[in-house]
């Protein structure tokens, strides 16, 4: 269930074709301020087509948007001076300093923040007169962290703000979201590692090709599946009659078995003697709780990641 609280932005029934492809295919939900709200879904799903409405870069064909607490006909420069706006396709000038990118951005603005004080938010104090063309991966992403949040913003919108970044960059890019939801910020994010959605979400929407499939908090999301736990383990071929002789629940994705675990101990007896039996070893096998690519999985049929 989403919170209680007043959303700073709604959305209801948006639609978004390009050609015959419905990229977003009736799309609602509501975000109360001071939340982190996470789209989540595979490549395609329509995240980035929903955020750029919303930032006021594409036009919807049709749906309501409220934010900031009045209707919204056309994205104005008012509302786009509340906004922060991080896109998927970053690339700043590879000549120009860390220092100067910020400057540069501040100039947008009518009252921006100082860039000491954003060079500060986002760590890149002792980079500011590095040229971004000697930037790493996670630095340019932080630096672009950092010139949508020049002005200080309500509302930031991250499409996909640790893709291709390493762990340790990713979990820099999670510390700086979680530091903005404590300032009171409003996150929309996108992302289709579901990892980044359970750490930082308060409510999650999972999208599938253009459609709102699912939405909660990763815990009431989860929950849907019991909290039985998960053994898995890699069988790319699997002949048909050990596929039958599976102990109960076991499904497969991408040469993988999940098998449910309601009695840990038992499953995994049945499993161990099932493998004897059959020849099949329990490759890379773990036990788990269900996560949200479970949720996916158990939705789609598919993975999130494919
Ligand atoms: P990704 O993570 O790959 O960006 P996404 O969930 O953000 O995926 P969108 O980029 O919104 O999804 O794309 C949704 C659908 O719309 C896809 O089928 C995509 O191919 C299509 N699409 C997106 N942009 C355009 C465009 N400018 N012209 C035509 N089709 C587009």
């Amino acid at each position: 269930m989403e919170s209680e609280r007043a959303p700073l932005l709604a959305v209801r029934d948006l639609r978004k074709s390009y050609g015959s492809v419905r990229a977003v295919d009736g799309v609602s939900f509501a975000v109360p301020a001071g939340t982190v709200f996470t789209l989540l879904g595979p490549n395609g799903a329509g995240k980035t087509t929903t955020l750029e409405i919303l930032e006021g870069i594409r036009d919807a064909d049709s749906g309501e948007i409220e934010m900031f607490g009045m209707r919204v006909r056309k994205v104005t420069r008012e509302m786009k001076g509340r906004m922060g706006v991080l896109l998927q396709e970053g690339g700043f000038e590879p000549y120009l300093r860390v220092r100067e990118v910020l400057a540069l951005f501040a100039s947008f603005f009518d009252r921006p923040r100082p860039v000491s004080e954003v060079l500060t938010e986002v760590s890149l104090e002792d980079k500011a007169g590095a040229m971004v063309r000697h930037l790493s991966s996670g630095q340019k992403q932080r630096l672009a962290l950092g010139a949508a949040l020049i002005n200080d913003p309500d509302l930031v919108f991250l499409d996909e703000p640790t893709t291709g970044l390493d762990p340790q960059a990713r979990r820099n890019i999670w510390a700086i979201v979680e530091r903005l939801k404590h300032e009171g910020k409003t996150i929309v994010l996108t992302t289709h590692y579901m990892e980044e959605a359970e750490a930082l979400s308060d409510d999650v929407c999972i999208m599938d090709l253009g459609r709102v499939i699912a939405r909660g908090s990763p815990r009431e999301l989860t929950s849907r599946l019991g909290q039985d736990s998960f053994i898995e383990f890699d069988a790319p071929e699997l002949p048909a009659a050990a596929w039958a002789a599976l102990p109960g629940g076991a499904r497969r994705a991408d040469g993988a078995v999940a098998v449910n675990a309601p009695d840990l101990v038992g499953t995994l007896d049945a499993l161990l003697t099932w493998s004897r039996e059959h020849g099949v070893p329990l490759q890379n096998m773990t036990v788990r709780q269900p996560n949200l690519e479970d949720v996916f999985l158990s939705l789609t049929g598919r993975r999130l990641r494919g």
